[in-house]
């Protein structure tokens, strides 16, 4: 049973309560929450509900039939854990990295570095290691503890490492911000009543031969006076043999059933093996997981713990982007602190740092803070807005969308552009699902009325032909037009916009996934006012135009082949004012400082009439 108490109830009202529930037979543990405070009473309940009502302090009575009972979903508790400034368990999805064990300071280092360059906040790597084998390496202790100090120094990374005994949980708080319990430990009830003990957030990880039901229990010997618990799945003993262990999904919407408790996967442990990391780590996103533990080494073959399991930084930049381009899908966003260098190093001060055409919960909104991570980007009516925003310095950067791999180029934004002298500094390439969303209530056979913005309309086609009554609507904006219809109160009006949409401005969801294909991206260039080119910059991006005489364009592509630079786009614009002649927008493969690509850019004035390169950047 959990007692929900007044926020009010005093100290001493909560002691007469608590010695009337022991008089009757029950053992309680009081949880004072900042939103709320509870008791968990725990035995034989033999008083009435009337009776307990009866307290002045008691707000409400929740009955649990599970036997764990803070770890239940019926108590109420928020389903959220905080670390440092992410609540794990909203929708920041929370990618944790690093080596198995701590190593050496040079490799912890160089992971912690290259990590944070990718945007991982949190850092990982055992100090005390338990492995299966008292020969193997067992961690640098202590030692390791200082190092993991020294990268968070370092990176402003936090920090999560395994504590294997109780008697070592203050040592390794004092150097960690999250304490991991490892598989083996999962039901060492001295060491969870000792974390139990600490101001830190646990990572409980399940124990090789767990059931959910006993790592829920174990998880409650924590939550009595540590309601900051996260269960890592991590792969179960099973029969099969291909795997090092079984990584239970099935799990992760279990979990989410039972518990309030956020939820993650570590899918090195669960595999074993470096090539189903990724995999899995999508499906782990996808089963609805909160985050991922995963260990990546600088040199995973000569790793001395779990090397075969252990992601290259290439594989992880890889991973990252992969759940980058699904969680929007299911309504999540990575969380990555990656920053454009500028924005971190910037001294002047802009109005604001980034600005996107729509309304809060548009694509582009959310293309710009899978970009940019902490920032507040500004909407503005239209996509010229954003060019004069950027252009006039009231905004360092703007983000708009420019191809969509259904429907097309954003024409007026290859025009924009050009006319004015803006450069391209970043790309986003995000995944759109879109959705047909009412005022709640609505239902889809009342719908006389359809908005949406026109790309969301072409990438919806087969859908909006199933429905060839609705009046179609072209608005300026996605979520523009969900903030339309709730103005409006329509009740015979839906629009298509992002379950992101849906949720900023409370409005029921009456068809998911309405897009004809669910390969539907969309690519966001970043705009600034100056070029950026730095050792990241992998793709350059130009536009010109040619005399109009036989053979023009040939001869660019031409010189292009000759110099061995791959084309990976190529799109033609009519020219404003001279109909029937064209200009070619066109992006390379390749670092504009590149000897290939400089070259190209030496002689292709001789081809050309106009040459502007619009910018170089890192590909997404
Ligand atoms: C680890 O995370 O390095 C570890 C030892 O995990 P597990 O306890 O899941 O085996
Ligand atoms: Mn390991």
């Amino acid at each position: 049973m959990i007692i929900v108490l007044r926020q009010d109830a005093s100290p001493r009202e909560i002691a007469d309560l608590e010695s009337w529930l022991h008089d009757h037979g029950t053992v309680t543990t009081v949880i004072r929450g900042e939103e709320r405070s509870v008791i968990a009473v725990i035995g034989a309940i033999h008083f009435s509900g009337k009776e307990l009502e009866s307290h002045s302090v008691v707000l409400e009575v929740l009955r649990i039939s599970q036997p764990y009972k803070i770890a239940s979903r019926e108590s109420g508790f928020a389903p959220q854990v905080k670390i440092g400034n992410v609540l794990v368990g909203g929708p920041k999805f929370l990618v944790m990295a690093g080596p198995c064990a701590v190593e050496s300071r040079e490799i912890l280092l160089e992971t912690a570095r290259r990590l944070s360059e990718m945007g991982v906040t949190v850092l990982r790597g055992g100090a005390f290691k338990p492995r299966t084998s008292p020969y193997s390496f067992q961690g640098l202790g202590e030692e390791g503890l200082k190092l993991l100090a020294e990268a968070r120094e370092e990176t402003g990374m936090l920090v999560v490492t395994e504590v294997m005994t109780a008697d070592k949980v203050d040592l390794v708080a004092r150097y960690a911000d999250i304490l991991q319990v490892g598989a083996r430990n999962m039901q060492n009830f001295d060491l969870l009543k000792a974390v139990a003990e600490v101001d830190r957030p646990v990572i409980l990880k399940r124990g090789l031969a767990a059931t959910i039901d006993e790592w829920l229990m174990g998880a409650e010997y924590i939550l009595g006076r540590n309601q900051k618990v996260i269960l890592c799945e991590r792969g179960i003993r099973t029969f099969e043999t291909k795997t090092r262990n079984t990584l239970d999904l099935n799990a992760v919407p279990v979990l989410k059933e039972l518990t309030h408790l956020p939820v993650i996967v570590d899918p090195s442990h669960g595999t074993g093996v470096r090539r189903y990391v990724l995999p899995m780590s999508l499906a782990s996103m996808g089963a609805g997981a909160d985050g991922l533990l995963i260990e990546v080494h600088p040199d995973p073959d000569h790793a001395l713990s779990d090397g075969a399991q252990s992601l290259t930084f290439a594989e992880l930049q890889r991973l990252l982007k992969a759940l980058q381009s699904m969680a929007p899908v299911v309504g999540r966003e990575l969380e990555l602190s990656w920053r454009h260098p500028e924005i971190a190093t910037s001294s002047a001060s802009p109005k604001t740092q980034v600005v996107y055409q729509g309304e809060p919960g548009a694509f582009s909104e959310t293309a710009a803070l899978a970009f940019f991570g902490d920032v507040k980007p500004v909407g503005v009516p239209a996509f010229p807005n954003v060019f004069e925003k950027v252009a006039s310095g009231e905004s360092a950067y703007g983000v708009v969308p420019i191809e969509n791999s259904l429907a097309g180029s954003i024409n007026q934004n290859y025009d924009l552009l050009l006319e004015f002298d803006l450069s391209i500094v970043g790309e986003v390439k995000l995944r759109v699902s879109h959705n047909l969303l009412a005022n709640r209530g609505v239902r889809e056979k009342d719908i006389k009325k359809l908005y949406g913005h026109p790309q969301a309309l072409a990438q919806c086609d087969r859908f909006l032909r199933l429905h060839p009554d609705w009046t179609v609507y072209q608005t300026y904006d996605t979520a523009g037009s969900v903030k339309m219809i709730k103005e409006q109160e329509a009740s015979d009006a839906a629009a298509i916009a992002s379950l992101q949409a849906a949720k900023i401005y409370d409005v029921d969801v009456l068809a998911e996934a309405i897009e004809d294909n669910p390969q539907n991206y969309t690519r966001f260039v970043v705009i600034a006012k100056e070029p950026r080119v730095h050792d990241r910059c992998d793709k350059t991006s130009v536009v010109f135009t040619t005399p109009n005489k036989p053979g023009a364009l040939f001869a660019v592509l031409q010189l292009i082949a000759n110099h061995e630079v791959n084309l990976v786009k190529l799109e033609s614009r009519p020219i404003p004012g001279r109909p029937w002649e064209y200009m070619f927008y066109m992006d390379w493969e390749g670092n504009i400082e590149s000897p290939n690509v400089s070259a190209v850019l030496g002689v292709l004035p001789e081809c050309t009439e106009t040459l502007k390169v619009l910018g170089c950047y890192p590909s997404a």
